[in-house]
């Protein structure tokens, strides 16, 4: 390949390359020609590609045999246009050299400025700036920054002191001046030689006097930088293949400290943080990139838009014409590149040059405001706007935090399992909870981990706290469900319920002493932080009617309670794609019933138990039923195992309690709960199956459903019911159970003399349904795919035991990801794409939709939408990321 290009030109308003070679240029690279093609002052130079590096790494180190020559003749180019010679004596040219991957990445090579400059050559800069203390300033600079970059002289470890700040100090003392810029040009001219001297010393060889040395160690230590292990850990962590190597620029110095007409400066085409459109920047006058970063100064505003500290000039009052130019290229870069942009600029001597562009980072609520605020200035349509937010961006906007200003002290950190922020007192119990929050206090349920007892305690809390399990354990899973703010698996935290205190670090906290939460970050803080409630903009809700118009997939919510019920239908959920009956059973009296239910040996006692469940369900019914008026609501019988419901056998008290209310002694109750525990329950009687081994359960159920129903419809509700079946297998389990609800709606509906439109559907979550879904759908009036039943089933992976091993699993690279928070298409997505076409070959109008935790994950959501789905059905407080996530998958995918 003699001819093949790896070297890239800019300069003088044309340049090789341009913003779509980013793989071939990297980021910087391409998006400084692009601004050098549109007529932006860029400083000269050339970008050496991404090949090179490969290249490098493929050949033991080494370059293509043509890229000398091609360096030299892009470095002659630049020459040309500068008016300067790279290593002349009389007029040299000074070059920076800049790492620039596809994406930036940390732990890549530091810029090093001012490559060129030598004992011979700072003469001519003398000559030509008249400056002689301004040329021996960035003379040091350089020695310092290349010995530290390039030649890796620098402190060799945290309490080492850096070489050259010791030297640099002992010259200030003995000139006794405390600024750098006391310091004469003699003194500087002193340190660069002791610099040298040192470095010499330590490496056992001279600093490269050469500027072509000086070049080629720059570039060499550039793509060096792309195989070290920091570098190399976060493609790792970022899945960024190795072979995508990093491309180096090269590029004619300009200078912001030659005086006061000088300056460097950073700037956001809008604020970053808000979005609000106006030019928000800092910038420094007589400075060099370096200080702006470093902090020693503290930089000024470009502008007075919000504010500039007392006595502090602005670029628009210092330098009125050069702010008019650079708010003309903000103006230019903004209608070129369509999104918000990050900028680096430099004033040398009066004159403007840019020196980087690239789309900015911004906050979730920036993020949401300029996408809208661009459409409605006409740079970008409302498809490029949606697909301009990350979906999981938006969860931040939907939950309270901790105000970002509010000083805190941290104590442990665990997995930001559900976020938001919550302030309370702490309690380590869901009854404290209960009774707390009944008293009006502000609660922190603070539990090794949770059970489904704990229910009650968890809905009054304001936040949640475990020091065990992972991001879908019970306590995980049900607070976002909820809501509620929840770090788990805080393994720095120990818990100590006999003295109701916890420990984390060397901080004891007590029962009602005040801690705050930070579920995005999975952080927990020592007392009260200030809270900010997010604010959902006119904006959003803009934002969000434009998904609506754009996605096919329809989206629902997991919702037990008329509450859940409304919080979702205020975020856009169009139905009720999962309602947990058994949640109900938990609440006040309701457990006793429940227990005398699952206790009874006959099946009088046993309905009499039903009996006293059946107005408190059809009440539950009702209230959701209201709040989903014309939206469908679909609800599952009964589920989990009944040993859940069951006192432990040691809890003498609940067992003592219960013993008398059924007129049994204590041993008949132990008994009878021993009987029904089961070696591997999510396996045992559960499901249909316990509608079939009692169908008098999923009859009061039934009958729950339609008395509720049909009083609602009497009211004027529109109410429109779809019963499901879980965990069926075989197609005879739903007939049976499908039967009774069939016989029971018929029954009530002709008793209250009111029709009800419903269906009879069922839960696809178990290989052999999704195998035989052509057999199932001849009874199914719809599918809804359990997908963390079915995610369990299919890898025989228990959720609640595996937490710690599949996040190893994930750690190590054996799974791509954890397989209960985004769907394993390969495995489990096989099945489900089985299911939805066998489905649909016996009904092709067959609806089908999905309601594992899985209805909320923007990649499941894709997913779900390839294969053909009609909706998802999600926690509450994550519909809008549905609807966000639905609308992109309908732009990627059509
Ligand atoms: P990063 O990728 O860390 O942003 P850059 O390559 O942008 O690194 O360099 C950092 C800073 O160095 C720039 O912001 C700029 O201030 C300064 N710099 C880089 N190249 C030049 C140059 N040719 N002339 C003047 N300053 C430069
Ligand atoms: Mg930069
Ligand atoms: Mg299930």
């Amino acid at each position: 390949m003699a001819d093949h290009k790896y070297v890239y030109f800019f300069g003088a308003g044309k340049a090789e390359g341009a913003a779509d070679m980013k793989n071939l240029l990297g980021g910087k690279g391409a998006n400084i020609a692009e601004m050098t093609n549109i007529g932006i002052p860029v400083p000269s130079g050339f970008t050496i590609t991404t090949e090179v590096c490969t290249y490098f790494y493929d050949h033991g180190r080494t370059y293509p045999a043509e890229l000398k020559a091609q360096v030299a003749e892009a470095l002659a180019k630049v020459e040309a246009v500068m008016g300067a010679k790279f290593g002349d004596p009389t007029n040299p040219l000074l070059v920076s050299v800049r790492s620039g991957a596809r994406v930036s990445m940390p732990g890549m090579m530091d810029t090093v400025l001012n490559v060129g400059l030598n004992d011979e050559t700072v003469k001519g800069v003398i000559a030509k700036t008249g400056n002689e203390r301004f040329a021996y300033d960035a003379y040091r600079r350089f020695v310092n920054m290349y010995s530290d970059v390039v030649l890796g002289v620098k402190a060799a470890h945290e309490k080492e002191e850096d070489p050259f700040e010791v030297i640099l100090e002992k010259k200030k003392h003995a000139r006794g001046v405390k600024l750098d810029t006391e310091l004469s040009a003699q003194d500087l001219k002193e340190l660069v030689a002791e610099f040298k001297a040192m470095v010499n010393e330590r490496l056992g060889k001279p600093f490269p006097e050469a500027p072509m040395d000086q070049l080629w160690g720059g570039i060499s230590a550039v793509f060096e930088s792309w195989n070290i292990p920091r570098a190399k850990s976060y493609r790792q962590i970022h899945g960024f293949p190795e072979d995508w190597g990093t491309a180096v620029n090269v590029q004619s110095m300009v200078f912001g400290n030659m005086g006061d007409d000088s300056a460097t400066g950073v700037a956001f085409t809008r604020d970053p943080s808000t979005g609000e459109n106006y030019f928000y920047g800092e910038y420094l006058t007589n400075a060099q990139g370096e200080d702006v970063v470093a902090g020693i100064r503290t930089p000024q505003p470009i502008n007075r838009t919000k504010g500039a500290p007392e006595g502090m000039r602005t670029l628009d009052e210092e330098m009125p014409e050069l702010y008019k130019q650079l708010a003309g290229i903000r103006e230019t870069l903004e209608k070129h590149y369509r999104d918000m942009q990050d900028i680096e600029f430099t004033i040398q001597q009066g004159r403007l040059w840019m020196l980087q562009t690239r789309n900015g980072k911004r906050t979730p609520a920036a993020a949401v405001k300029i996408a809208v605020d661009m459409v409605g200035e006409g740079l970008i349509d409302k498809q490029t706007a949606i697909k301009r937010v990350e979906p999981e961006q938006i969860n931040h906007l939907l939950h309270p935090m901790l105000d970002p200003k509010a000083k805190r002290v941290k104590i442990a950190a665990g997995l930001p399992a559900s976020p938001g922020a919550a302030v309370g007192q702490v309690v380590f119990s869901a009854s404290d909870a209960e009774a707390w929050a009944a008293d009006g206090k502000k609660v922190i349920l603070v539990r090794v981990e949770t059970s489904p007892d704990d229910i009650r305690g968890m809905n009054v809390a304001e936040g949640i706290l475990t020091s065990r399990g992972g991001m879908t354990s019970h306590a995980a899973v049900v607070a976002r469900g909820m809501g509620t703010p929840c770090v788990a698996g805080c393994s720095e935290i120990a818990v100590d319920y006999a003295n109701e205190q916890f420990t984390a670090g060397g901080v004891v906290v007590k029962q009602g002493d005040w801690i705050s939460l930070d579920g995005s970050k999975g952080e927990v803080y020592q007392g009260q932080v200030a809270k900010v409630e997010p604010k959902l903009t006119g904006d959003f809700a803009a934002f969000m009617d434009w998904a609506d118009e754009i996605r096919t997939l329809g989206v629902r919510t997991n919702a037990d309670t008329p509450h859940d019920a409304s919080v979702a239908r205020n975020f856009g959920a169009e139905g009720i794609g999962l309602c947990r009956t058994e949640h109900m059973f938990f609440e006040g009296e309701r457990i006793k019933a429940v227990r005398e239910m699952i206790l009874s040996d006959d099946i009088e006692t046993r309905q009499k138990a039903l009996a006293k469940l059946l107005p408190m369900q059809r009440e539950d019914f009702v209230g959701i039923f209201r709040a989903m008026d014309g939206l469908p609501v679909t609800i599952r019988t009964l589920d989990p195992p009944l040993h859940e419901f069951l006192p432990h056998v040691d809890n003498d008290k609940d067992i003592d309690g219960l013993a008398a209310d059924m007129g049994l002694s204590a041993a008949q109750i132990k008994a009878k709960v021993e009987s029904l525990a089961e070696m591997n329950p999510m396996l045992g009687t559960r499901g249909c199956r316990l509608g079939l081994s009692f169908p008098e359960i999923t009859e009061m159920q039934a009958r729950a459903i339609f008395e509720a129903a049909c009083q609602v419809a009497k009211e004027g509700v529109k109410v429109i019911p779809e019963v499901m079946i879980p965990l069926v297998g075989h197609v005879n389990e739903l007939k049976l159970q499908k039967a009774i609800v069939l016989r029971v709606a018929e029954e009530v509906m002709a008793a209250a003399g009111v029709k009800v439109d419903y269906l009879v559907g069922t839960m696809i979550e178990l290989p052999r349904a999704a195998l035989t879904a052509d057999q199932i759908a001849q009874e199914a009036q719809f599918f809804s795919f359990g997908t963390n039943d079915l995610t369990q089933t299919t890898f025989g992976l228990s959720r609640d035991d595996t937490g710690k091993m599949l996040a190893e699993y994930v750690a190590s690279g054996i799974l791509p990801k954890d397989p209960f928070v985004s769907i394993d298409e390969e495995g489990v997505g096989q099945l489900v794409r089985i299911g939805v076409e066998k489905g649909r070959s016996v009904n092709a109008k067959l609806k089908v939709g999905i309601c594992g935790e899985h209805g909320g994950d923007p990649a499941s959501v894709d997913f779900c939408h390839r294969v053909g789905m009609n909706y998802v059905s999600c926690s509450p407080y994550r519909v809008p990321i549905a609807r966000l996530a639905a609308a992109q998958a309908a732009l990627r995918n059509n």
